[in-house]
């Protein structure tokens, strides 16, 4: 017997829809490219969506055609997403971090047929557009005026593009499994592999994602999603907002402290999330100009494990709310978060430091485990770690062209990598990625603990830990720092800071000091790179 309720298929544009009705004046504001701060709302994005979806269709372009997208987060790029989704075909995601060869090869890999850029990505496109067969179409999202005259690129100005049609349209219909987006990961190791959402997958995240356990939105809430549409749908926030009707402030190109606290002071901002590298920058602002965050109630880390010394500052010195998050680009991307359960209400000082080192735990519709090399299943004891397993309707059960199978196991659970343990309360802690993790005698090292521990060292800017061979233990531990600048400590300081936090078997074999450690495309520490700058390296 079948249940008696409607069909509603959950496809994307509904969302948008959604935030129009009844949450129409509600505003989405930008700092624009061009400069200016632009103000928009949902009633006015949904219009515009329709146009784009229409002059899309009108161009050519229908259902399942990959459109790519290289831009900030704005107003424009959330309008491309409803409008390219509004006629079925894909938003592609492209990360203007990376190489141009790796744009290139992405773009290729995925046939994207039409690309809407911003201003300042130009240069990218001019140095791949031949390069790339499938591209027919290139939309600057910028007016007639901004456009740049002296390119051979055929480029058109996104208004004047708009404004050729009349946005009397009516959005497609399909079944709600139809790809939606499309997102590659940044390929550290090999290259890049296409994750494919569903409108149902990200409906459905959106929903995960505003619990209240999880990112708690609400119409009340002013929020800044400083994590960009190109890494992970920017954390799911890009549909949570206007699902819930919550004001967006975009910080479009600059990421820097400055401008960061600029808007998140101006426009009051209540709820904001980015990568660890962002929030150095803003602390950093605020200790020297002595500034403070009078509206800021809450701030989403993930992307790289949070150190103990960010969240304590944000929490004891602006009185700010850290929540810490794990998730993935497979996860649409959000996998667990650290809200607080009734079992650790009350916690304060360091034991609250303790759980929110924490990745936290997985909302409904993200299920986990952990297994040892033969795939059984380990306890939830909080210390034995072995291999993070998930599964759920916002996860990836495949590569676009089946790339990385292996990661995918019979019992359709995905294979994230990563290396954790889970406490008896179901709070998740990443302990490593699976191909960084040091085997020490026999043991495994966690690179992220040391790491996490050295850069809370008062003269220390950023540190990576890699293991180097060793002939007797297989592998140990080297501690790679940045120093603050002006500030001299010696390997012995470094050392004795660690003393007593780590188990003495964890004590790096060496610490030594450079200018910069290399990161990749999404900010994080490129772990690979490093161990080649340091594959002739012999420790002590
Ligand atoms: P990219 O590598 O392109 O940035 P993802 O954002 O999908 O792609 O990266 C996901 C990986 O980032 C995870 O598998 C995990 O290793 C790492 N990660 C994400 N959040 C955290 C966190 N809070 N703590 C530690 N590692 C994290």
């Amino acid at each position: 017997m079948l249940g008696l309720m409607q069909e509603w298929p959950l496809l994307g544009y509904k969302i948008i829809d959604y935030a129009a009705a009844q949450h129409g004046q509600r505003e989405i504001v930008t700092r624009s490219v061009e400069g200016p701060i632009v103000r928009t709302n949902y009633a006015n994005i949904r219009t515009r969506a329709l146009k784009v979806a229409q002059a899309l269709e009108r161009d050519g372009f229908k259902l399942g055609d990959r459109i790519a997208t290289l831009a900030w987060n704005s107003g424009h790029h959330m309008e491309c997403w409803y409008g390219i989704m509004g006629i079925g075909a894909v938003y592609h995601t492209l990360n203007p971090r990376l190489f141009p060869e790796q744009i290139a090869w992405i773009m290729n890999h995925a046939e994207d047929k039409a690309l809407f850029v911003d201003l300042t990505f130009l240069p990218i496109v001019e140095a791949i557009a031949d390069k790339v067969p499938s591209l027919k179409k290139i939309i600057v999202l910028t007016d007639e005026a901004h456009l740049p005259k002296d390119t051979k690129l055929d480029l058109v100005a996104y208004e004047t593009w708009l404004n050729s049609v009349d946005g009397d349209f009516a959005w497609k219909e399909f079944d709600e499994n139809t790809a939606c987006g499309m997102c590659y990961t940044s390929g550290t190791t090999g290259d890049p592999k296409g994750v494919v959402y569903s409108h149902r997958s990200n409906v459905l995240h959106a929903m995960i994602a505003s619990f209240p356990d999880a990112l708690n939105m609400s119409s009340n809430e002013t929020i800044m999603p400083v994590v960009p549409m190109f890494h992970a749908n920017a954390w799911g926030i890009t549909f949570a907002a206007p699902l819930n009707g919550a004001t967006v402030v975009n910080p479009g190109p600059r990421m820097d402290g400055e401008a960061i606290y600029e808007l998140l002071d101006t426009e009051k901002v209540t709820f904001t999330a980015a990568v660890p590298t962002v929030w150095l920058m803003l602390l950093n602002y605020l200790e020297e100009t002595g500034k403070q965050l009078p509206y800021l109630k809450r701030v989403v880390i993930g992307g790289s494990a949070a150190p103990r010394s960010m969240i304590e500052k944000f929490q004891d010195n602006y009185d700010v709310d850290v929540v810490h998050a794990w998730g993935m680009t497979e996860m649409s991307p959000l996998g667990t978060l650290g809200s607080i359960k009734p079992e650790y209400m009350g916690l304060s000082g360091s034991e609250k430091l303790d759980l929110q080192e924490k990745q936290g735990y997985a909302p409904f519709g993200v299920e986990m485990k952990i297994t040892n090399d033969e795939n059984e299943e380990l306890p939830w004891d909080g210390k034995t770690f072995g291999r993070l397993k998930v599964r759920g309707p916002a996860i990836a059960k495949a590569y676009f062209g089946g790339a990385g199978a292996e990661q995918f196991d019979e019992d359709h659970y995905f294979d994230t990598g990563d290396v954790a343990h889970i406490n008896k309360h179901g709070y998740m802690q990443i302990t490593d990625r699976a191909k960084d993790v040091i085997k020490s005698g026999g043991e495994w090292i966690s690179t992220i603990d040391i790491e996490n521990l050295a850069v809370g060292h008062p003269d220390v800017a950023e540190a990576a830990v890699i293991g180097i061979v060793h002939p007797k233990w297989d592998e140990r531990p080297l501690l790679v720092i940045v120093r603050k600048e002006g500030k001299q400590p010696a390997p012995q300081d470094i050392l004795s800071f660690l003393e007593g936090k780590i188990a003495k078997w964890w004590m790096p074999d060496d610490v030594v000091f450079v200018d910069e450690i290399p990161h990749t495309a999404t900010g994080k520490i490129q772990k690979t790179e490093l161990r080649k700058q340091f594959a002739d390296y012999t420790l002590p």
